[in-house]
């Protein structure tokens, strides 16, 4: 059974091009995610796609402790440039922590701790995300194989594992400044992202 229902779609007009915009609401707990589509994504060709994790803070208050603002309109942009695509809107905030717990983990990175000591000092593990809900996402709008723009290798196995096949990873490497570079260095070091060196 799958984890999500399709809702609601409509369009989407930006200033990069006009989306779909679906609506979908998660079957266990209610909560509701939303996907962009552009063109024909249901095709047996690799189509373009961005798994994109809520981040209130960096998508819409222009914060610079992260690079997630950077990277949804990087994708955005890329996927209106290519004509096709699927950028999944998936509302984990924190790595699955919420925002609440984010503002304190902030708290705790202020006064020195990294990221990931952060998350496990509030007594989270460094990633709680489910991606069970992205690959049902992607199987109810029909996407057959991706081309993923991450730069973190967990999502590409966790979409492989769900039965959604990733043809290439599509680096992003948007958005790096002098005030996330300690995070973005320790998301490479312990999280194991690849960014490229600069
Ligand atoms: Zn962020």
């Amino acid at each position: 059974m799958s984890s999500i229902s399709l809702v609601a779609k409509s369009k989407l007009p930006t200033p990069w091009g006009t989306f779909t915009l679906v609506g979908f609401q998660e079957t266990g707990t209610g909560k509701d995610h939303a996907a962009l589509v552009m063109g024909d994504i249901t095709t047996d060709e690799p189509v373009l796609g961005r798994i994109h994790s809520e981040c209130l803070t960096g998508d819409a208050l222009f914060s610079l402790r992260c690079d997630c603002g950077f990277q949804l309109q990087a994708a955005m942009q890329n996927i209106a440039k290519a004509g096709c695509g699927v950028l999944l809107y998936v509302r984990q905030e924190g790595r699955g922590i919420g925002l609440l717990n984010k503002i304190r983990a902030y708290h705790l990175q202020d006064q020195g701790a990294d990221t990931v000591e952060a998350n496990v000092a509030l007594g989270f593990a460094a990633d709680m995300r489910d991606y069970t809900i992205c690959a049902d996402m992607l199987k109810a709008l029909e996407v057959k194989s991706l081309r993923l723009m991450t730069n973190n290798p967990r999502k590409l196995k966790a979409m492989e594992s769900f039965g959604i096949p990733v043809a290439e990873r599509v680096p992003l490497q948007e958005g790096r400044n002098p005030h996330n570079e300690f995070y973005l260095s320790t998301k490479a070091n312990k999280l194991d992202h690849l960014f490229k060196k600069t």
